[in-house]
């Protein structure tokens, strides 16, 4: 039977599952809709326990031809999934946009090139692996990262596609197999994943989307006793539940979740640069787990500072974000929309002083202004919770201390952002600031091979670099007693 289809943004999609090389569809169906306007994206297949079933057979079924090819032989391979991500960097951005309403020309520019590098990165990783070696006196302890089996990979609506691959590149590399459950308010780039997979001669099995509900198919999912890992990217609720799973079976999780991330600005920084990357939170809507969404600022520049950041945050449109100009999209869902404005009515309810935003956006309806919130205590809930939104808060700091004290006064621990004229005092604070990652007079940039991840409520584990195959390999140590061979050798 002909899989069920949809034309999005001129680009011919799948609506169904991809398991086993095949598309497979589903009795029941949930609607998706564009945040940019409403418009009806398709129905998509809603899998259960049957489909997730399925998946996980199909990826333990094609597990040890995968596994058995080894870094090099799944080089190629990968290569070529990364190169067909590039090719259709135009399709997956209009897709990724018209599906969760996040910025054409970021898609475009950094999102789908990151996917590729995702990909192409951690498969020559991969080729160092097994070349590590521990003298003993009496053993040759030989390291190896042996494949582990199938993952569950499970990513937010946000960013699927390159969330997605930051997961695929790494656990494929490594010789595992993959189901991937994709986000239900966001589910069609990682179903081109699939076909770009399928062009690339990826063999049948080795990847594969199971579409759906959380509480359905991804619930079905992590609870097949089959799983080797489970690697999750969302929310520190949804991570409690899956937890629950993985613990029933042993399965090892890496949790990437939410974040509170402070934004420090001391009084000797590049103030003009500070606020541009103020206003920049504010991109995609704020919904960036990484969003330095608590400002805090050194007192005897606050009125200056706050100045720069108004006059930023004033030049940025809000509006559809398949326009170049546009800087602000829209919120993913009215459920979401429902949510953000609810804290904000909640602050204001609280006595938080607005000093911009606070409501709907001209732009429709599911766009929200840029808001921010001074005159807000570091236990006020305006302060302490994950808005996912664009919504920030404004706080100063006498000294140092002060500074690291509010920094580090949430239960999250994603990352943060400083911006600082003074290098030892930088460095004081950066190291004094709890955090998985901590920009210095930059933001988001993120090297492949460098360990990301979350400190407390953020997440659990580390990827990046070889922290990826930490997670993703069986880690073997093969000791070898010196001596104890008529002929000599080493394990390949
Ligand atoms: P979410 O936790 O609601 O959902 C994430 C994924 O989990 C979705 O695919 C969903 O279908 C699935 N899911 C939900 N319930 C499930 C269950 N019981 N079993 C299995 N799967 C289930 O998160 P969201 O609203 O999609 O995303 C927003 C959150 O993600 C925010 O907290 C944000 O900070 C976080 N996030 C973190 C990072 C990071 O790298 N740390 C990146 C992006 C987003």
């Amino acid at each position: 039977m002909a899989d069920k289809r949809a034309v999005i943004a001129g680009v011919e999609v799948s609506l169904d599952h991809w398991i086993d090389g095949q598309r497979v569809g589903s009795a029941e169906r949930f609607a998706n809709a564009s945040p940019i306007d409403g418009a009806d994206l398709g129905s998509v297949a809603a899998g259960g326990a049957a489909e997730a079933e399925m998946a996980v057979a199909a990826a333990a079924k094609a597990f040890p031809a995968w596994a058995a090819l080894g870094p090099k032989g799944r080089l190629p391979i990968l290569k070529r999934f990364a190169e067909g991500i590039l090719a259709r960097a135009n399709d997956i951005a209009a897709v990724e946009t018209a599906d969760n309403g996040s910025l054409l020309a970021g898609n475009l520019h950094r999102m789908v090139p990151r996917a590729a590098q995702n990909i192409s990165f951690f498969a020559e990783w991969a080729l160092g692996l097994n070349d590590h070696a521990i003298d003993h006196p009496e053993v040759v302890n030989n390291v190896r990262y042996d494949p582990a089996g199938v993952a569950a990979l499970i990513t937010p609506w946000n960013a699927p596609f390159m969330l997605t691959t930051w997961k695929v590149g790494p656990a494929l590399a490594a010789g595992n197999t993959a189901v991937i459950k994709p986000p239900e308010w966001a589910p069609l780039s990682c179903s081109l994943l699939a076909d770009i997979a399928h062009a690339a001669g990826l063999p049948p099995g080795v990847l594969n989307v199971l579409q759906g509900i959380g509480e359905d198919a991804g619930d079905a999912l992590v609870n097949d006793a089959r799983l080797a890992r489970i690697s999750f990217t969302g929310s520190p609720e949804t991570a409690r539940i899956i937890g629950q799973a993985a613990a029933r079976t042993i399965t090892p999780m890496s949790s990437e979740l939410g974040g509170k991330s402070p934004f420090i600005v001391c009084g000797d920084a590049d103030l003009d640069a500070a606020a541009q990357t103020v206003a920049g939170q504010y991109i995609n809507a704020g919904q960036v787990c990484l969003a330095g969404t608590r400002i805090l600022v050194e007192a005897s520049v606050a009125t200056e500072f706050l100045a720069k950041v108004r006059a930023a945050v004033g030049q940025m449109t809000v509006g559809d974000p398949r326009l170049p100009t546009t800087r602000v999209g829209p919120l993913i869902h009215r459920e979401h929309f429902a949510r953000v404005a609810g804290f904000v009515d909640r602050a204001r309810a609280a006595g938080a002083d607005l000093l911009w935003g606070g409501g709907r956006d001209a732009a429709g309806a599911l766009y929200f202004q840029p808001t921010m919130f001074a005159g807000v205590g570091p236990g006020d809930e305006i302060a302490q919770d994950e808005v996912f939104g664009p919504v920030l808060t404004w706080q100063t700091f006498a000294d140092d201390a002060e500074a690291i004290r509010l920094a580090n006064g949430t239960r999250y621990g994603l990352a943060g952002t400083l911006f600082c004229g003074n290098e030892a005092r930088a460095m004081r604070i950066a190291e004094r600031v709890v955090a998985g990652t901590l920009w210095v007079n930059c933001f988001f940039v993120r090297d492949l091979a460098a360990p990301f991840g979350g400190a407390r409520i953020s997440g659990i584990g580390r990827e990046g670099g070889t922290h990826s195959f930490d997670f993703y390999c069986d880690i073997k140590n093969i000791a070898v007693r010196k001596g104890s061979f008529a002929s000599p050798g080493s394990p390949s």
